[in-house]
């Protein structure tokens, strides 16, 4: 088994912002792993605010040695292993395990949600996300919605902008939307007022309402809240789920948060035991990530697999649209192709 990786900037088709950070480019580390003949590709995607950056990527992929694994099947015992190299770097392991997962797929000729036995009709539609902005450009970019039937809106500002984003959309359609406040509303009460307000407004979950630690206001926000609640940064991984249980309905996944395909895996089988909703998303990617996450799902109640097409320089065939559902393949892996 060969590892090689290559730094990648991916340009943004519009600069985006979400509570606290506007930004143009994100940086990215593309990955391949080459078994007898046989490659499989993954990413890693550093938006700045996680902490991971393509120097910290190359500096933990120059310490995996994948030499004393006799072949890729041994995928279990060779993710442990990378995960045990160094705590956090998630995005740098999902970029292992992600190609991984591509090779095996490849070598069995299957593609992962057939492999998982998932459904591969059940996928979910995906939102298109709305950024923080002025007025006049939310009301462009909603224009330019038309192949979505959810919308995702991002707020967390203040009163005066929060509102002037919903109803700005609202000028436009009526169509269902999903909100993230990133963390940036900081009092329960004002929360749970804004969710009362959303609630009127054909809004259907509310995402990380309150900062990620916030827990206790968190369980009285999502006691009291007519929406349900999904919590992203406040759950990274599997071992965040058991603390989450009765604080928010459900959870966003995200392989760059989680290290990969096969923590996803375990999170979607452990918040189903716990009844939690279920929530695929992403950074700013590729599809080559995002195809990776469109295996999953066909679990998913709700999906914001946008990323690759806020990039204007995306590297890779995958994971397609039709009317704003997530379409799987019968291609094997995570079923993309390199362009
Ligand atoms: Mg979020």
């Amino acid at each position: 088994m060969q590892l090689t990786y290559n730094t990648f900037e991916a340009k943004l088709a519009h600069p985006f912002t979400v509570s606290g950070y506007t930004r143009t480019t994100t940086p990215i580390v593309l990955t391949e792993i080459t078994y007898d003949g046989v490659t499989g590709f993954g990413e890693a995607s550093m938006p700045p605010y996680l902490g991971e950056s393509q120097a910290s990527v190359i500096a933990f992929l120059e310490k995996v040695k994948l030499e004393q694994f006799k072949s890729p099947f041994e995928l279990d015992d060779i993710l442990t292993y990378v995960d045990k190299i160094a705590i956090n770097n998630t995005a740098a392991k999902a970029s292992i395990d992600i190609a991984l997962h591509d090779l095996v797929g490849k070598l069995l000729g299957h593609p992962w949600h057939a492999i998982w036995g998932y459904t591969a009709s059940k996928t979910p539609l995906t939102t298109f996300t709305i950024g923080i902005d002025k007025e006049e450009v939310v009301r462009e970019k909603t224009r330019e919605t038309s192949a979505f039937k959810v919308l995702k809106v991002k707020l967390g500002v203040d009163e005066v902008t929060d509102k002037m984003m919903i109803n700005t959309v609202r000028s436009i359609t009526d169509k269902p939307i999903r909100v993230d406040a990133n963390q940036g509303w900081k009092d329960k009460h004002y929360a749970l007022s804004m969710i009362e307000w959303l609630s009127e407004r054909n809004v259907e979950f509310i995402e990380q309402p309150l900062p990620k630690h916030n827990l206790d206001d968190m369980a009285w926000l999502t006691e009291r809240s007519p929406l349900p609640t999904i919590a992203d940064e406040s759950c990274q991984r599997l071992e965040d789920i058991p603390r989450l249980k009765g604080v928010f309905d459900g959870i966003n996944i995200k392989l760059m948060k989680c290290t990969g395909m096969r923590e996803a895996h375990k999170m979607i089988n452990l918040a189903e035991v716990y009844g939690m909703k279920l929530m695929i998303g992403c950074m700013t990617e590729t599809s080559c990530a995002v195809s990776a996450a469109a295996q999953l799902s066909p679990k998913m109640d709700y999906a914001d697999l946008d990323g690759n097409l806020l990039i204007a320089n995306d590297c890779f065939n995958g994971m397609r649209l039709i009317d704003g559902k997530i379409t799987l393949t019968d291609h094997p892996g995570i079923g993309v192709k390199k362009m």
